[in-house]
């Protein structure tokens, strides 16, 4: 079998794996967007395949990095089935329409004004048209249950963790008298996750395609995030413009931190804020939650059960339309907001950047990594001055961080992770990607001192296995 690291070879987004077996049988192993600085948006229109050749596609999750460019392939001429787990089509549906909804928004902007703002995407890769067609051709499976696509050709889905429907997926195929088997982590979660359970371990592996996002990193906050959040909420001033901004990822993120709110509420913990979200998709997220619950760790399940939702409670409001931004503008009184993207990068939080920077009663508390180049990266630096749609603006706000709702294990997670693969395996070569080279290739010095063989694969790289 030969496989291409088409995407997330050291870099973190764009993941997407070619497999291509000895009868010409072609899998696609995720079908991510690539939104790396140095690549341009139009590239992931360039297959290095051909996309009408490809049998099916396998998706870990819902993660734009992971699914984002399905359409695309389904633009190019792709037309076999798509297999995911239930909440991942949920979530890949409102996730691929806002991302088409996005790139069709700036290709009308640049026939008007404000040419400045257009960054690199010349034209949309995709229409609504292709996200319907991708979601239309979505099979959903369960975990642990094996399904075969052809003779002496077989994939299931075990848990991930990291967020809801994540999966990490095992492939295994007959090699003339042996069967091999190949596991592709995904994205990989974290022990303790507040929504979602924690990562499974596949077993009798031969070959094992990694994650390494933090794969030189340790997370530093020990503690429950109901505690984490708290620390925060009774150090908010007692003045009508205290704020704590929490920027937060539409999927995952959001939930977990109304879930730890929503939990400090019912213990009476809860300080008397308003808590506004803001953020359509987080919605519209949540409310899958909801439905997939069963998807969700135990405890978050029996609290599902216990309270009728996770996610609403009293001094929760949310931010639905014009009136409603009214109520939260004029709010006067400290206040809680959340609202995405996380990283600042775009969308409604920008503007809630813009009126609080320079409040010296607000509190921007960044939830977790901010990729280099982004608003978030900018803050984290401790800039005196950011930029933001194009103004400048001083910093007065206290910029605050913690890792408590990181989606990703840190470096001693991963390598207890992979501790555990190995010693239910027979590990030939681990392959280790999505993550930034020097997060990569110190995640190999890290796991040095067993004999495991690893490779860290070039973007377009083949390897015959
Ligand atoms: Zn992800």
């Amino acid at each position: 079998m030969k496989i291409t690291f088409c995407g997330a070879a050291r870099q973190v987004t764009g993941s997407m794996y070619h497999l291509q077996f000895e009868d010409g049988y072609q899998i696609l192993v995720d079908c991510g967007l690539d939104y790396e600085r140095n690549t341009k948006f139009e590239k992931n229109a360039d297959f290095r395949f051909a996309p009408r050749l490809v049998d099916a596609v396998v998706l870990t999750h819902a993660h734009i990095d992971h699914c984002g460019n399905l359409p695309t392939l389904f633009a190019a001429g792709f037309n076999g089935h798509v297999f995911c787990t239930e909440p991942t089509l949920a979530l890949a549906e409102i996730l691929l329409q806002d991302s088409a909804r996005i790139q069709l928004g700036k290709k009308l902007n640049r026939s008007r004004k404000n040419r400045r703002k257009q960054v690199q995407h010349e034209k949309a890769l995709f229409g609504f048209k292709h996200v319907k067609e991708a979601i239309d051709s979505m099979i959903t499976l369960p975990f642990n249950k094996p399904f075969k696509l052809r003779e002496g050709l077989e994939f299931e889905f075990i848990s991930a963790g990291h967020i809801l429907g994540a999966a990490s997926v095992v492939i295994s195929w007959n090699n003339e008298d042996t069967t091999q088997r190949i596991a592709f982590t995904g994205d990989l979660g974290r022990e303790n996750n507040e929504i979602v359970g924690a990562p499974h371990i596949p077993e009798d592996l031969d070959y094992l395609v990694m994650e390494g996002t933090y794969g030189s990193r340790d997370h530093t906050e020990q503690r429950d995030a109901g505690d984490v959040l708290m620390d925060f909420l009774e150090d908010m001033k007692d003045s009508p413009h205290s704020r704590l901004v929490i920027p937060a990822f539409s999927v995952g993120r959001t939930q977990s931190i109304l879930f730890t709110l929503h939990k400090l509420y019912r213990e009476g913990r809860l300080p008397a804020v308003r808590v506004f979200a803001d953020s359509p998709l987080g919605q519209n997220s949540g409310e899958i939650h909801q439905k997939y619950n069963n998807w969700l760790n135990k405890q978050a399940r029996r609290y599902a059960e216990e309270h009728g939702n996770l996610f609403a409670f009293r001094q929760l409001f949310l931010v639905e339309d014009k009136e409603d931004e009214e109520t939260m503008n004029s709010h006067n009184a400290p206040g809680v907001l959340i609202s995405s993207a996380g990283m600042m990068d775009g969308g409604r939080i920008q503007r809630h950047i813009a009126n609080n920077i320079q409040n010296p009663d607000a509190t921007i508390l960044i939830a977790g990594y901010c990729t280099p180049g982004t608003l978030g990266h900018e803050l984290l630096e401790r800039r005196s001055s950011v930029r933001i749609k194009g103004r400048e603006y001083p910093v007065f706000a206290r910029i605050a961080y913690t890792d408590v709702y990181s989606a990703h294990p840190d470096r001693n997670e991963l390598k207890t992770y992979l501790k555990k693969v190995n010693a239910k395996s027979r590990l030939k070569k681990v392959f280790l990607t999505h993550g930034d080279p020097e997060s990569l290739q110190n995640f190999e010095l890290f796991i040095s001192e067993g004999d495991l063989d690893v490779h860290i694969p070039q973007k377009n790289e083949s390897v015959e296995i």
